[in-house]
């Protein structure tokens, strides 16, 4: 009888006979953390639920990358494509004067440059493995919890923010009224030609707490008609529900000036809006 039996060999008898893989020992290694590795080896199988995946086991989603809102959310988009996400990937680049191949998890892992130094390889493989974890805890809390890493991150990493009609660029957040006012939190945008408007709404009382919420597409509006129509509409779903004392909060200062002095609104808006008593 041969007595070496060790874990190691029981554990292989018991698994069988596979293959190992290529990516093997950049992704389970001693200087990569498995919580980490985890995340990129589910993303090496596709088996991250991202709402492309979720929408093949059947969950009725409206899916959207939340970082650059133009695709829809797939691995390869949410950890490769997307451009806000790229900027990641040109940073490591830049700073470490490696070329990588984004089009697949597999090419980024297994990597054609060759890296003469161990050390510089091993930080190669653990920055990627690292971004790719950043990245979907980054996506659950902005999903999730409605957390985003903040501006000073962003700018950390040099991550280019969108400022071409902006001349600077401010941090705000949310934060809830005085005890007993319901807070109406209002946007209006419009796209294309002719433009065509929505508009949406959320409610929340002193504590937070989400009352209720609606959207509705305005048709024909320009963007700063779309901002007076969401205002509007927000305070006439409040008359209607009989709210007191709410507190209504924009993004548009032009609203803001019309509704403090009174003048202001586009034509088309004054002419029928219904809440004027508002105005007054
Ligand atoms: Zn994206």
């Amino acid at each position: 009888m041969d007595c070496n039996l060790t874990n190691k060999l029981a554990f292989n008898f018991m698994l069988g006979q596979s293959q190992e893989v290529p990516w093997h020992k950049l992704l389970w290694n001693t200087y990569i953390p498995p919580s980490m590795a985890f995340i990129s080896w589910r993303f090496l199988h596709n088996k991250l639920p991202t709402e492309d995946n979720l929408k093949k086991r059947g969950c009725i989603i409206v899916s959207i990358c939340c970082f650059c809102k133009k695709s829809e959310e797939s691995s390869l988009h949410l950890f490769l494509r997307c451009a806000i996400i790229g900027q990641l990937w040109l940073w490591l680049m830049k700073g470490t004067d490696q070329i990588l191949d984004l089009s697949s998890i597999n090419s980024l892992l297994l990597r054609s440059t060759v890296i003469n130094s161990k050390m510089v390889k091993y930080l190669m493989d653990s920055a990627i493995v690292h971004i790719i974890w950043s990245i979907w805890i980054e996506r659950n809390n902005r999903c999730f919890s409605n957390k985003y890493c903040s501006i000073k991150v962003a700018r950390l990493f040099g991550i280019a923010l969108k400022t071409r009609r902006l001349t600077h660029i401010q941090e705000v957040s949310w934060t809830p009224r005085h005890s007993g006012c319901i807070k109406l939190n209002c946007d209006g945008s419009s796209f294309g030609s002719p433009p065509c408007g929505s508009i949406g709404v959320v409610l929340r009382n002193s504590s937070s707490v989400f009352l209720g919420a609606f959207a509705q597409n305005i048709g024909y509006a320009t963007p700063l008609e779309a901002e007076f129509s969401a205002c509007m509409l927000e305070l006439e779903k409040a008359a209607s529900l009989h709210l007191q004392n709410v507190w209504v909060e924009t993004d548009s200062l032009r609203v803001v000036k019309a509704f403090n002095k009174q003048d202001g609104v586009p034509w088309r808006i004054d002419k029928c809006s219904k809440v004027t008593y508002f105005m007054c």
